[in-house]
């Protein structure tokens, strides 16, 4: 994978608003385009289903390089990161392949052995799917459907001023290998969910910065974050040592993307009792309160030096 990145800006941003603002939605939709899934109300009691499609592309999320059953890990692995951001259950998936001219069938069943392994490990069945021709390169879209209790399905509104803002795992570096190889934070959410039900969540797959943005602007709202309580890869640190090309540990750990970790805010009363009872509960998952939502919009970073503005839009991905 190369270090080239592609600024995906306005114009994909603004492109996406002018494609949702017209979209036909029945009753049976509670929330429609705009969150990390949608939510559909199928008659279920108690249920909400959990709709949510998602792709990887050679030459953007993967390269000819890459361990094929950790690409297939990845492409359904981030739609489950998806559902993990609502609290839901991942249950059925179809699967869209792009075939390039003179495919590698054994790399492409491999791609499926990894998809089939992670989707094992959830219970999720893969229930079919289709494949076109797309001579230039392979690509793999997933179709997931979850299901969440209607009472625990967490949204990206719903942040209040004051809640704190909270992110699992760490962030930044994630072009070293993480980002073929992370786990979705499916368990984690729910058991959040269960016990101290989040004012808002999101997973991180465009970078804290742009992600948090995101809750953010459902908030009309600001947040300050702590640069000391960030919890950035190492590798993030070592690439910013190795090359001066590199972006600065804390920039990684904002807009480097593909983290697939969730941040949520949290009522800063319920702070010690998480901290206490998720380190029980998931002695392996790290688990940190970065900053607080504030009345003020905008993405603010207290630094040693005092505070710095860090712009919300314009994430980055890789390339
Ligand atoms: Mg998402």
């Amino acid at each position: 994978m190369s270090k080239a990145t592609r600024n995906s800006g306005p114009d994909e941003l603004e492109l996406i608003l002018r494609l949702t603002a017209k979209l036909p939605v029945g009753d049976s939709v509670v929330v429609g385009a705009g969150d990390d899934c949608a939510v559909i109300d199928a008659g279920v009691p108690g249920l909400w289903q959990l709709h949510k499609t998602d792709a990887v592309v050679k030459g953007i999320h993967f390269t000819s390089d890459s361990d094929p059953r950790q690409v297939g890990h990845k492409a359904l692995g981030r739609a489950m990161s998806d559902i993990a951001a609502m609290a839901g259950t991942p249950r059925w998936a179809t699967v869209t392949l792009g075939l390039p001219d003179g495919f590698d069938a054994q790399r492409i069943e491999s791609v499926y052995d990894g998809m089939a392994a992670l989707a094992q490990r959830h219970e999720v069945s893969l229930v079919g799917g289709e494949t076109v021709a797309n001579p230039d390169r392979l690509f793999i879209g997933v179709s997931l459907v979850g299901e969440v209790e209607r009472d625990k399905c967490i949204l990206r509104s719903g942040a209040a001023v004051g809640d704190g803002v909270w992110v699992t795992g760490e962030l930044g570096g994630s072009i070293a290998g993480h980002h073929l190889a992370f786990t979705p934070r499916l368990a984690e959410a729910r058991w959040l969910a269960a016990r101290f039900k989040p004012s808002a969540m999101i997973d991180l797959s465009d970078g804290l910065a742009g992600d948090l943005g995101h809750l953010l602007n459902k908030a009309s709202a600001g947040a300050e974050l702590l640069e000391s309580a960030l919890p950035i890869r190492r590798e993030a640190r070592l690439r910013a040592r190795e090359s001066e090309a590199a972006k600065p540990p804390l920039l990684a750990a904002l807009t480097d993307g593909e983290d697939y970790e969730l941040c949520f805010t949290l009522g800063q009363g319920q702070a010690v009792d998480l901290l206490d009872r998720f380190k029980q509960e998931f002695p392996d998952t790290p688990l940190s309160c970065v900053g607080k939502i504030v009345r003020q919009p905008g993405l603010k970073i207290r630094q040693k030096t005092g505070l710095m503005e860090i712009p919300t839009r314009g994430h980055v991905h890789f390339q």
